[in-house]
This record gives structure tokens, sequence and C-alpha cells, in this order.
């Protein structure tokens, strides 16, 4: 065991404490080769009954050249020693303006057969954020949010109200006609006509987000949807509210979400996954300090430094399918990208599918659809 850690990159000490104290938790000691700075992003285009059956392979085909072209824009940003922040931006933007997706050009219709878009960004750096919900003529509301967090004092902008503030910082706009596209407004038509409800009509979530880790190991979040066919009273989903559709802490992740927002709201799915992760990764440098034997004073012979430790990617995953098994038993749907400090990347949804990729450094570059792609 202790030969294969040093040969693994581990230091002397590390590799001897670990030999000493028998380490059994899935934490694992940190080799000096992974302290390398490592970039990372995820993106999503929404969850939901995606299977090989409902997807004709042109479709297919658009899509995963749709999420290619995000995956690509947001890597370039990070590649080049870009911030998180602004590889987040780069990724959702091209998701934007795509009418595959349900976010700025092609969004879902509202009751009243109008597109209203929300969007959410977070900087895991300072947790800084900026949320906008119901905006109706901005070409890229997750832009808008970004400006809410840099340019005024608020969070969480709505309406008219975000719109004036939109002109006032030059956010570029466009009319409805923009947005609004055939297909979403059969779906309302279909729903109304049918008196159906939203899973009925759209079978899929179509919000799109991205998470990204850069290269100065800082996280960021961002997520941008229409929200859900038929919406109306002034219906807000979790995509805009921080801690519910987004969230980013250097600590622990970051979380994009999709899927259906009155229980993602309900569950507070980013910031709880943030949360479990954090208190997680505590526990087992506890659980490593309570194997270190004392000295003949009483006082443990070693002290165990959180920088000597990361979570396991089984272990991310665990935290993140947990948070997800909540939202399914309440009866909601959908799924998350996340990702860490130590640049793991990961999904969990419990849906057919969900339209998703990932680049990281180390050369991972995929697109991927239906579960268990
Ligand atoms: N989460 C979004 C909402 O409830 C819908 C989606 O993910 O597509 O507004």
């Amino acid at each position: 065991m202790f030969a294969r850690m040093i040969q693994k990159g581990k230091t002397f000490v590390q590799a001897a404490l670990v030999t000493f104290i028998g380490l059994s938790v899935a934490a694992y000691p940190v080799s000096a080769h992974e302290w390398e700075p490592r970039w990372s992003l995820a993106i999503h285009g929404g969850a939901g009954t995606i299977t090989p059956e409902n997807l004709t392979p042109e479709l297919r085909e658009q899509y995963e050249a749709a999420l290619q072209e995000a995956l690509d824009a947001g890597s370039a940003v990070l590649k080049d020693g870009g911030s998180a922040m602004d590889a987040v931006k780069a990724a959702i933007v091209p998701l934007e303006d795509n009418p595959l997706f349900n976010a700025g050009r092609g969004a879902v219709f509202t009751w009243e057969g109008e597109n209203e878009l929300d969007a959410s960004i977070m900087d895991g750096r300072d947790r800084s954020a900026g949320a906008v919900t119901g905006v109706k003529s901005i070409k890229n509301p997750i832009l808008l949010a970004d400006a809410v967090r840099t340019e005024s004092r608020h969070v969480f902008l709505s309406g008219a109200g975000a719109e004036e503030f939109a002109a006032a910082h030059s956010l570029e706009t466009a009319p409805p006609e923009w947005f609004a596209t055939e297909k979403r407004r059969e779906a309302l038509e279909r729903m109304k006509a049918r008196e159906l409800s939203a899973l009925d009509v759209d079978h899929k979530f179509g919000t799109v987000g991205a998470v990204a880790l850069d290269l100065n190991g800082n996280l960021a979040a961002g997520t941008s949807t229409g929200g859900m066919t038929g919406k109306r009273w002034g219906r807000i989903g979790d995509s805009p509210m921080i801690g519910a559709g987004t969230y980013a802490d250097d600590r622990s992740c970051a979380v994009s979400a999709t899927g259906w927002g009155e229980y993602f709201i309900r569950v507070g799915v980013a910031q709880e996954i943030c949360t479990r992760l954090r208190y997680r990764f505590r526990q087992e440098i506890d659980a490593a300090q309570a194997t270190v034997p004392k000295g003949p004073e009483g006082f443990p012979t070693y002290i165990v430094h959180a920088s000597e430790f990361r979570l396991s990617t089984e272990q991310v995953q665990e935290e993140a399918d947990a948070v997800m098994s909540e939202v399914k038993e309440l009866g909601g749907d959908g799924g998350i990208i996340l990702v860490t400090p130590d640049g793991y990347s990961l999904y969990s949804f419990n849906t057919a599918g969900m339209y998703r990729g990932r680049a990281t450094s180390a050369g991972v570059n995929e697109v991927a659809i239906f579960a268990g792609e």
C-alpha cells in the first residue's frame, strides 16, 4: 500500500499518515500532482422524457451540435485562463440563442401567450449573485442577471423593473418575434385545447445551465429558462432562484438545475447539495482525525488538515443523488449538473434523459442525451 501511494505521487508525510492510521474512508489524501491547476465545465439543456424513440436522428444531431458549441465556447474561456463566471456566460449565451432550448429564443409560452424569461448566476468566490424573472425583451437574460450582480446592490429583479435596469445598462434587447417559435406556441395551444399539464405537452424541461471551475480554483454557476408552458399569475420557477436552481460556493460546489421548478424550490436543491458536500467533507476529516493515536499527554499526535483531503467522486455523486431522491419522493423530476473545487463534474437526474455535456483540462469532452450514455 505504501509503495503504491508513493508511486501515485503522494508526499511522504501523507503516505506515512495514511499507512499509519490505516485510513479506510473513501475521502482520500491529496497527491502532489493533483494540485496542478485544472479547469472543468459542465452544461445542460434540460431533462425529461427524452428517449431514442422520441428523438429523431436528425434532431439528436442538432442537439448534440448545439451542446458541443456551448461546451466549446465555455472551454475556450477556461483554457485561456479566463474566469469560471465568463465561461458560464459564454456557454449559456449560444444555448439561449438556439431555439431548440427553452431559454431566450425558443422559450415556452405563458398562459397569456407571451415569453417570460428567468435567469440567475452566482460567483463561488464571494457568493455574489444576480437574478431576473419575468423579463420579455432581453435577448440574453443570463447577461442581465450578471449585470444585476455586478452593477446593482440587489440580487433579484423582476419584470418591468428588471427591464428598466437593463435599459440603463445597455443590455441588448429583442422583439417578441425573436423569442417566439411555432413549436412552443403549438404546445400552449395543445395544452389549452386538451386541458393538459405543462409536463404532458413539454415532455421535457429545456432550461439551460452551466457550471465551471477555472484555473484559479474558482467556481461559478448559471441557469436560464422560459419556465413551464402555460405558467400564469407571474409564476416563478427554481431557475432564477439562488439556492434552488443555481448555487456556487468555492468551498463546496457549483450547481445548475433543470426540472419541475416547484419541487426544486421546496427542496432548495442547488444549495442543499453544496451544503451537504461541505458537511460531508468535514465529517470525513473528523473521522480521519479520530483514528490518529493520542500522545502521552492525551493530544493527537497529528492534526489532519483539510488541505490534505478531498471527497471522492463517488461521495460527491452520493450527495447529489440523495438530494435528487428527495425531489423524486415529493413527486418532482429533473436533474442537475455539478462541478467541485477538485474539478469533478457530474450529473444526477431522475428522468429518462438530460441534454448535457462536460469538458475538462484533462481532455474530457463529451455530450450525451439519454440516461446511461
Ligand atoms: N426548472 C424550470 C422551471 O420550473 C423548468 C425547466 O427546467 O425547464 O421553470
